[in-house]
């Protein structure tokens, strides 16, 4: 069964981005009007939405299924008890992307990508969220921040590649998006502009043709998305990636592997085939990271191994994400490709050691 509390909304409405967004429930109080359920169920959850603030847009809302308590759509949305209770090792920042900022709104780990974070809005607050810390700040894009990122990356000859990340990208107008763009296609020697974007899962009506072809106009330019869920492949969502594509920009998806939402193969499966159905490539399918608030998530690295391979023997090579991690510290990101590699640490519980950036080794506590 649907979600009926939008039956009525007029098609004009509903398509428009600007209304969804207007429209969006960022409250207990709202989720419950429009879920349309009992007060009592949701007592729990008040001092995980007071630290973390609900938010989604009718679009993702209407995808869910009332009568399934585990909906997996309602899962990604619905602040669980399960964010408050114990946290142990995990982090509000536990891949240290605060350290590794050498200006306001940019991450440099890597020597040749640096990574921008103009913005802390997005268009639905997903549970899992890496940077659910920024949820309670704010962070509004202004133009002296930009200026000093784009004169940082011009000092950096090393960085060849910028992404975009957030919050979410897509939510900051054409016209600064456009003046963004152009900063960055001024300064000839970056391949790759990479954009970050959860909105073709979240709220496909933001790809108007004036975006997709915004977009389009620069080389060098992908969009990387993030889908979880075979639900969440719609036919607005089908038709966003249809626009951007046929307006020439490539894409690419990332998917954090979530315990209880897509941790089977039949889920991985039909996620990441659909996927290709768009023409979209799988990229990452990520454990999660250690951040405050999301354990209940992870299922654990030997979980995820086993799944990528069961999944390889079904699936074409092309639905095949590299499964990877990022390690604590800054210490990057790592593809996880067999248990054999997988380096004990000496530790009560499941713990890894591994070799990341700077041929350092990192210490991982596996809590899934
Ligand atoms: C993930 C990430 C990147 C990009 O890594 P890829 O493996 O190229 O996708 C760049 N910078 C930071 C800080 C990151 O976290
Ligand atoms: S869209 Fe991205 S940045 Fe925003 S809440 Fe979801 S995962 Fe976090």
């Amino acid at each position: 069964m649907a979600l009926s509390h939008y039956n009525s909304v007029p098609m004009k409405e509903w398509r428009d981005w600007r209304w969804q967004l207007r429209h969006s429930p960022a409250s207990m109080a709202d989720l419950e009007k429009v879920l349309d359920i009992e007060d009592g169920d949701l007592v729990s959850t008040r001092p995980a939405a007071e630290k973390y603030p609900p938010l989604a847009t009718p679009y993702y809302l209407s995808l869910i299924d009332p009568n399934d308590k585990n909906d997996p759509i309602l899962k990604q949305i619905m602040p669980s008890p399960a964010e408050t209770g114990s946290q142990w090792r995990a982090h509000s920042d536990p891949l240290a992307e605060e350290a590794c900022s050498p200006v306001q709104g940019l991450v440099h780990r890597y020597p040749d990508r640096a990574l921008l974070v103009l913005t802390s809005r997005c268009a639905v607050h997903c549970r899992h969220c890496l940077r659910k810390r920024n949820w309670h700040r704010e962070l509004p894009w202004n133009s002296a921040t930009q200026a000093d990122i784009i004169d940082y990356i011009r000092h950096h000859p090393e960085i060849e590649e910028v992404i975009i990340s957030g919050g979410e990208p897509l939510l900051l107008g054409n016209s600064v998006l456009r003046n963004l763009l152009d900063d960055l296609a001024a300064i000839k020697r970056l391949a790759v502009v990479r954009v970050a974007s959860r909105l073709p899962a979240v709220l496909p009506q933001r790809f108007s043709q004036n975006l997709c072809a915004l977009l389009g106009r620069y080389s060098g330019l992908w969009l990387v998305t993030h889908f979880n869920h075979p639900r969440e492949l719609t036919g607005e969502a089908h038709e966003a990636c249809r626009k951007l594509i046929k307006n020439g920009v490539p894409m690419v998806n990332q998917t954090v592997l979530l315990k209880g939402i897509n941790d089977s193969v039949e889920n991985l499966r039909e996620l990441n085939l659909g996927l290709l159905r768009m023409r979209v490539k799988p990229y990452y399918l990520f454990h999660g990271d250690p951040v405050a608030g999301t354990r209940h998530f992870r299922t654990g690295i030997k979980r995820g191994l086993s799944l990528m391979k069961q999944l390889r023997n079904t699936v074409s090579g092309l639905a095949i994400p590299s499964f990877a991690i990022d390690l604590p510290e800054g210490g990057g990101k790592v593809e996880l490709t067999s248990e054999a590699e997988l380096l004990p640490a000496d530790y009560p519980c499941s713990a890894y050691w591994f070799r990341g950036l700077g041929d350092k080794d990192y210490f991982y506590a596996d809590d899934g």
